[in-house]
């Protein structure tokens, strides 16, 4: 894997705050957890999460800068957040999956990923600003971690994956502290078990490679339980470390022709990306009824 690493701005990264410790009962305690959350709400709101949607579909207008610095309030904050990576797929998949839409109305952050959304956007007249994918954000959040102190926990993909992309990240990252990886399964009768797992590890960023939208219900059940303040679904991007799969050239990354290398590659995709045309379809007829 390439070892990427992110320029941030001018401000340098905070280190992790212990998490404030509090009793049930305690008023100040609880006034005081309140108030977190409104200030990080309103620090939302107020910064960065300028949310379009796309065909019903919140959608957040974030940089990959924003989006590093909001999972670093997210986790001082310590209350669990789920973050999803959105494409044209998770659009369409949106419209009759009515579990999937409630996760994601109630995600704290719709990333844009996928060009077919940086697309969309710009077409109903509201930009995003860049494209924001998931993959690129494994390697940035390990980066992002070596100061921050972030736990992170790999869970998913096919059996050992998970470990030697944890090995990798090492080597990229040293100081990032890999608390856990785990191939696990997106099974009910398992996700108690893995919970546990993770809340032992005590990790604080948790990544989910089951699929969509296998890894963004998993996330959504069990996200309280693991007791971690972030947890995202990345898809593929396990592989693409490991190398099990190659991701597409970076020049057609830039002329957003990632899903064709894909369907290349993984010919068995095409139903999925049927999802596209009936996606840029809708796009279009809800401009012209606009
Ligand atoms: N995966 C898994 N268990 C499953 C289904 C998928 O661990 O039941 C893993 C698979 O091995 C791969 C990852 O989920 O590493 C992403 O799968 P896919 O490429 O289908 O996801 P996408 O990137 O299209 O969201």
């Amino acid at each position: 894997m390439n070892c990427v690493q992110h320029k941030p701005g001018k401000r340098s990264a905070p280190r992790e705050r212990p998490r404030p410790r509090g009793r049930k009962g305690d008023e100040h305690f609880q006034i005081s957890q309140l108030g977190k959350i409104l200030q990080i709400e309103t620090w939302l709101m107020m910064t960065v999460a300028v949310s379009i949607t796309i065909l019903d579909v919140p959608v957040h207008d974030v940089t990959t800068e924003e989006t590093l610095a909001l999972i670093e309030q997210f986790v001082r904050d310590g209350v669990p957040r789920q973050i999803c990576t959105v494409n044209p797929e998770f659009i369409m998949l949106a419209q009759k999956d009515v579990e999937f839409k409630q996760i994601l109305d109630r995600s704290v952050l719709n990333l844009p990923d996928g060009i077919g959304v940086v697309w969309a956007a710009k077409r109903l007249g509201h930009p995003v600003r860049e494209r924001v994918a998931g993959s690129d954000l494994v390697g940035l959040i390990a980066d992002r971690a070596q100061q921050t102190g972030w736990r992170i926990f790999l869970l998913g993909a096919a059996e050992g994956v998970a470990a030697q992309a944890a090995i990798k990240l090492k080597e990229c990252y040293p100081q990032a502290s890999l608390v856990g990886a785990y191939a696990g399964s997106p099974r009910m009768e398992d996700e108690v078990e893995i919970a546990a797992r993770i809340r032992s590890a005590g990790a604080t960023v948790l990544l989910v490679a089951y699929g969509a939208p296998k890894q963004d219900k998993w996330i959504a059940r069990n996200l309280e339980r693991t007791g971690v303040s972030v947890a995202m679904g990345i898809g593929g991007s396990l592989d693409f470390i490991v190398g099990t799969q190659k991701r597409a050239p970076r020049w057609m990354q830039r002329v957003g022709l990632e899903w064709l290398y894909r369907l290349i590659r993984e010919p068995w995709r095409w139903r999925r990306q049927l999802a596209l045309p009936k996606f840029v379809w809708a796009v279009l007829f809800v401009k012209r009824r606009a």
